[in-house]
């Protein structure tokens, strides 16, 4: 096919390949990348975003009315006397505005709805979309907390669980929760180096990565989902966690890049191993757990054991806002590992958290994350800035009101459609699984193959074509960037395409592409079929 050499790109590591693919695609000016590796979603959430810059407005006249004597420009504290009265006043005076609806509603939710103090609730919003002072506390602010536990309770499917049975530490997106995880658990001697881990893959490629830096070096143990079972685990991948050996599960659920939830016989296969394996600790990243109906997190079975991260990045279209929690369970299992440490590690821990409290060995595993991501020394100025918390509040309240669920049906709509668009276009059935969140699709290059044009065909193209070869030959002739599952972990060849980054059209392009070249592929083999003959 073509004259141009792409052999040389398939030693590349996941990310060098994503740079060269994206250069090889924009190399030509004639014509628009259409770049559909990234996650980033293209839609977003924008009364919430609306309520927080009018919030913003309220409050700084507020803060104006403290020192008002002095010049324009300088403002003092915000006064909780007489607020919620001023803050009626401002609701009433810009009814027309949604934004202003949208708060209004809210604080209405938050007293009538979540039973909490309204009052309280409008100051540290006030407070906090000012940024006036250090995130106090520095783990979460009190009532967006509380907030928070609720949506995320609500939407990992743990109503069950009592509030106050649940820490929740707010951090800059799903990315620095791992980052701060995997730092605390190696501080605290959770994790120690050549310790074995499972990854649950196809995994986002950082998962893959992190463990086996030089500050880790820990051994991977795959639990690989199976493409012919829709990408769930197989029981006997699953039960590979019953070895004592392995410390540690990290997954993404539901999957990226197959973009699928564990089912629930999964779920009471894990619930089963967890009984036989209590020590077994398991990080879910559930990211995407917000794209799905009535999902139902690890968090959810066995939440003693399981440390959840969740990101509003995907979710509201907030990647820049850097926004995400990480939840753990009061009783968890971790906070009892470092209680069993030797007394050795124990007195080591003690010096290194004695700058915080003089009683270092009862600071539970979340704060000392929250010490951790400031190396311990500059605890005091630890936490998320506190308007991007009152963003998250506005972001979990705008979800959490919407009792029709109509925000979520849309996203869910718009990914689903662009699927179909992509399939339609490439002349192969649109793949139907009610697990599925289609927020990212792999295409099956074998299968495709056998699809269009047979099984002989789909033989011959495994073995005179190199998957990786073939995406370049499309970023180099279509301006179209589809990433290898490959580096995501997927055995078989196949593309990855996010269906959050790009419209539909665009999707149906990516599969008039894909289906163009397969059509010259299959010309290539009538051809050597014709000259063996
Ligand atoms: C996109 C993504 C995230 C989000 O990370 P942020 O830092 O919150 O933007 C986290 N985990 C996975 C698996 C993702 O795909």
């Amino acid at each position: 096919m073509g004259n141009v050499d792409y052999s040389k790109y398939s030693k590349l590591s996941p990310f060098e390949l994503k740079d060269e693919l994206i250069a090889l695609a924009t190399s030509r000016t004639d014509r628009m990348m259409l770049n559909a590796g990234r996650g980033n979603p293209n839609f977003l959430a924008t009364v919430p975003r609306r309520a927080f810059f009018q919030l913003g407005l309220f409050s700084a006249t507020e803060s104006e009315f403290s020192f008002s004597y002095m010049p324009e420009g300088l403002g003092g504290f915000p006064r909780s006397q007489g607020l919620q009265s001023r803050f009626e006043q401002f609701i009433l005076a810009n009814r027309d505005k949604p934004g202003v609806v949208f708060l209004g509603k809210a604080i209405s939710y938050v007293r009538d709805q979540l039973g909490l103090d309204a009052d309280a609730f409008l100051l540290e919003m006030v407070e906090g979309i000012l940024g006036c002072n250090y995130p106090v506390p520095d783990r979460m602010l009190r009532i967006s907390e509380k907030i928070i536990k609720e949506y995320v309770l609500r939407e990992m499917g743990v109503q069950s669980m009592p509030k106050e049975g649940l820490d929740l530490f707010a951090v800059e997106g799903g990315t620095a929760a791992m980052a701060y995880i995997f730092n605390s658990l190696k501080e605290n001697k959770i994790i120690s180096n050549g310790d074995r881990i499972a990854l649950g893959t196809p995994i986002f490629t950082p998962y893959i990565e992190i463990p086996k830096l030089n500050d880790y070096q820990l051994e991977e143990v795959m639990i690989q989902a199976d493409p012919e079972l829709n990408w769930q685990y197989p029981e006997s991948e699953l039960r590979k966690l019953e070895d004592p050996s392995i410390k540690a599960f990290f997954l993404v659920n539901p999957s990226n890049p197959p973009s699928v939830k564990i089912n629930d016989e999964g779920l009471a296969i894990i619930a089963d191993i967890v009984k036989k394996r209590p020590d077994l600790i398991i990080l879910t990243d559930d990211v995407y757990g917000t794209f799905a109906d009535n999902f139902t997190s690890l968090f959810a079975i066995c939440p003693d054991n399981t440390i959840l991260v969740y990101s509003f990045s995907k979710y509201f279209g907030a990647t820049g806002w850097r926004l995400g929690v990480i939840a753990l369970t009061k009783n968890n299992i971790l906070d009892q590992k470092i209680a069993a440490l030797s007394t050795k590690d124990k007195k080591e821990l003690a010096e290194r958290y004695s700058s915080i409290t003089t009683d270092p060995a009862s600071i539970k595993l979340i704060d000392r994350m929250v010490a951790d991501s400031r190396n311990v020394a500059l605890n005091h100025t630890a936490g998320l800035s506190t308007p991007q918390q009152v963003q998250m509040v506005l972001f979990a309240l705008f979800n959490m009101m919407d009792s029709r669920q109509n925000y979520k049906k849309a996203v869910q709509s718009v990914v689903r459609e662009r699927d179909a668009a992509l399939y339609r276009q490439l002349g192969v059935e649109v793949p139907q699984d009610p697990n599925s969140v289609d927020y990212y699709t792999l295409v099956n290059l074998e299968n495709t193959a056998r699809t269009l044009y047979g099984d002989d065909f789909a033989d011959w193209i495994m073995k005179n074509k190199n998957p990786t070869e073939l995406l370049f030959r499309i970023a180099d002739e279509t301006g179209v960037v589809l990433l290898p599952g490959s580096g995501f972990g997927v055995q078989h060849p196949s593309a990855r395409a996010s269906l959050a980054n790009l419209n539909e059209y665009q999707y149906a392009a990516i599969g008039m592409s894909l289906s163009n070249l397969a059509a010259e592929a299959y010309e290539e083999y009538k051809k050597e079929g014709k000259k063996k003959k």
